[in-house]
């Protein structure tokens, strides 16, 4: 089933996010519906507060971009409890996009690799490292479990210009191809 992704503006994508608990036995099919919301908008993260829910989880898929960036070949993850555990020395800007805020492309700079750890499905934990594309998609995702969108860390002069496409979302002028909620 796919759900309706939440625009900029909406509260869930600033509030608080819980631990999930594993034995939850709505969890599975969470996972399911993240995974489908996001291949029907064409995205290749998606994190709980995305579909309304303000918990610690989110899904990746990332393989369709392997031609452009080889390293993201297989890389699909379920994500949940994560948190970083080392950030590399090296930034590198990148234009990002978010299924939240539609319209909006904006370079980012983040480290370049990451050590992560978090819990798959299963309950198991992982432990991992990440570069390129995948440390970017990881770093992107998890932000959103803190409440911090992209455009947030978008330097301050583009930030001014990007004011009003902002307060248009917020006001839920919103032109996507997938379901939306907004404020
Ligand atoms: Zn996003």
């Amino acid at each position: 089933m796919t759900l309706p992704i939440y625009i900029y503006g909406t509260e869930v994508l600033r509030a608080e996010t819980k631990e999930v608990d594993l034995k939850d036995e709505h969890l599975p099919k969470l996972v399911e519906d993240l995974f489908e919301t996001m291949y029907a908008s064409d995205g290749v993260g998606l994190a709980g507060p995305q579909v309304g829910k303000a918990m610690r989880l989110f899904v990746i898929d990332a393989d369709d971009l392997k031609d452009i960036y080889p390293e993201t070949a297989g890389f699909k993850r379920t994500v949940i409890n994560p948190s970083i555990l080392e950030f590399g020395n090296e930034q590198v800007s990148m234009d990002e996009g978010c299924l939240s805020l539609p319209g909006i492309s904006e370079p980012v700079k983040r480290p370049s690799t990451i050590r992560v750890k978090y819990q798959s499905l299963d309950g198991e934990w992982v432990e991992e490292e990440l570069s390129g594309f995948k440390a970017r998609v990881f770093q992107h995702e998890y932000d959103h479990l803190e409440g911090v969108l992209f455009t947030d860390k978008v330097a301050p002069m583009r930030r001014q210009l990007l004011r009003g496409k902002l307060n248009k979302l917020s006001k839920g002028k919103v032109d996507a191809s997938y379901r939306t909620v907004t404020k």
